[in-house]
């Protein structure tokens, strides 16, 4: 259980590593906080995306990689780099494993 909790957290630190890489361009500011924590949008029809839009790895999969509006297909970047940021959150989970099922694991869990 509490594996699935990190990994659905570094899906989402996955998430958010994509929006900050797509939207930083050079011709952008690099301190326009207003632009990073803007709501995400399809680069092609400009439709500002729903929060189920949003889930990571699984709209994804529900829309077969395409957006609602348009139909543009999505970059396959999006999916695989939260995944890969949530296996990454997993990782310390396997290397450390004695050490989560000890006492870690209580501080995690809040107990
Ligand atoms: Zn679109």
């Amino acid at each position: 259980m509490f594996s699935l909790i990190l990994f659905i957290f570094g899906l989402t630190f996955g998430s958010f590593l994509n929006v900050v890489s797509f939207r930083y361009s050079p011709e952008k500011s690099l301190f326009s906080f207003r632009n990073l924590l803007g709501r995400s949008h399809c680069p092609q029809c400009g439709k500002t995306l729903n929060w189920y839009e949003l889930v990571p790895v699984f709209s994804f999969l529900i829309q077969k990689g395409k957006c609602r509006s348009c139909g543009e297909k999505i970059s396959w970047q999006y999916p695989l780099v939260e995944l890969a940021s949530g296996f990454i959150f997993l990782l310390p989970l396997y290397f450390y494993s004695p050490l989560i099922n000890g006492q870690w694991t209580m501080v995690f869990c809040g107990f």
